[in-house]
């Protein structure tokens, strides 16, 4: 699960980690009111889960109640990369003397954690890798032994961060490992870390990602869950345990398996179409299973028809077709729904389908006959319900 800015924020408090005092606006209204009870100057951050929020706009200083005004009713509507920004986070301005870069995250080659730590921050991280390697200080941790206070300030006088600012940063950064670590995150990201005017080191950015397999273990991500952008459909795929990822076609997709479901969307592009979605249902097709997931696209308005794509392995095709006649009894799917069922069973699956079969539920024998029918459906009832107008 992906942190918005001002969540990261708040999850960093939690560890200690010094964070400007900020609050959330959903109207512009409520940015007044915060920036007032703030006091000026104060940054009015769009609350999205990009980067590169400064240079598209969604960052600014404003230092009165008039500015705030301007800057919150500008941001809030804007579109990031294809965000659209709902919520405000008003937090009181920093004065920034040099901007840091400061991240955890695991390396999965070297089976280690990542420190990595520059003196050139504020801008994109990848853009230094790029032009200037040399900048990124790193340190690998073998979690056995964890982060010692010697091994940050090392650290942070090879990133070349100005000599006043590194005891502090230091001392950020062992919060930093504990909030990673004690905190269940892949990520922990603060870009820019400041040293401000007058000598304190803060964080004016955040960008955390949790560990979704450590959820049992933290009661509290539900609240976070609940105020992520995250849809509906997203949220009850979650919940019913479906790798579900929203895509902007009219075909919706359901397979086994992760490189089943890629290659699904691959081939749909392939004939002409769009794919609505990447749903992988994973090892298990039973009812359940495919009621779930037919219920989750049958959610989603802009899908016109199904494509169900199963290759059975340990699977059984046959029960995957009984799962589906089944999930068709206990939800009612707006779209057509074309299958292609092949592997273990098949034959016996075929057999079920065709006495099932209506024009609800079709059935091909390959995946790009399946594709291509899929496709030919979707178009076809999106310019009927054009006419329809
Ligand atoms: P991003 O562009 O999405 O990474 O958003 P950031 O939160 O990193 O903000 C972008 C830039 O805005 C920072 O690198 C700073 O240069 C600037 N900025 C953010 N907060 C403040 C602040 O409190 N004071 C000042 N002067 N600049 C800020
Ligand atoms: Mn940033």
């Amino acid at each position: 699960m992906d942190l918005v800015e001002y969540q990261g924020k708040q999850y960093f408090g939690r560890y200690g980690l010094p964070v400007p005092p900020g609050e959330i606006a959903n109207t512009v209204a409520e940015a007044e009111a915060a920036a007032e009870r703030l006091g000026y100057p104060v940054v009015v951050k769009a609350q999205v889960q990009v980067g590169g929020r400064g240079k598209a706009g969604g960052v600014k200083l404003a230092g009165s109640r008039a500015e705030v005004t301007e800057h919150a009713g500008n941001i809030l509507g804007l579109s990031i990369k294809g965000h659209v920004v709902r919520r405000l986070w008003i937090e009181k301005a920093t004065d920034i003397a040099k901007e840091y870069y400061a991240s955890f995250t695991l390396d999965r080659s070297a089976k280690l954690h990542l420190a990595m730590v520059s003196a050139r921050g504020g801008v994109d991280i990848e853009q230094v890798v790029e032009e200037d390697p040399d900048a990124i200080a790193r340190l690998h941790v073998n979690p056995l032994d964890g982060l010692t206070l010697e091994a940050v300030r090392d650290l942070v006088e090879r990133a070349r961060l100005d000599p006043q600012a590194r005891e502090a940063a230091a001392e950020i950064l062992l919060k930093l490992y504990d909030c990673y670590i004690e905190g269940d995150a892949d990520l922990v990201e603060i870009n820019p870390l400041v040293l401000t005017t007058d000598g304190q080191v803060r964080v004016l950015d955040a960008k955390v990602t949790l560990d979704d397999d450590a959820a049992f273990r933290h009661p509290e991500w539900a609240e976070i869950d609940d105020l992520s952008d995250s849809s509906e459909r997203e949220r009850l795929a979650k919940s019913k345990g479906l790798s579900y990822i929203p895509l902007d076609g009219s075909v919706g997709i359901i397979a086994n398996g992760a490189g089943l479901a890629m290659s699904t969307v691959d081939m749909v592009n392939q004939v002409g179409g769009s794919a609505a979605n990447f749903l992988d249902v994973g090892g298990g097709a039973d009812a359940d299973v495919m009621a779930n997931a037919l219920e989750v696209i049958n959610l989603d308005p802009s899908v016109r028809a199904i494509l169900v794509n199963i290759f059975g392995g340990i699977v059984r095709c046959d029960d995957v077709a009984r799962g589906i006649v089944n999930a068709l009894e206990k939800v009612d799917i707006a779209s057509q729904i074309v299958l292609r069922l092949d592997g273990t069973n098949a034959a016996e699956a075929h057999k079920i389908i065709a006495e099932r079969a209506s024009e609800k539920i079709i059935n091909e024998r390959t995946m790009l006959s399946a594709a291509r029918r899929a496709v030919e459906l979707a178009g076809a009832s999106r310019s009927q319900g054009g006419s329809e107008l």
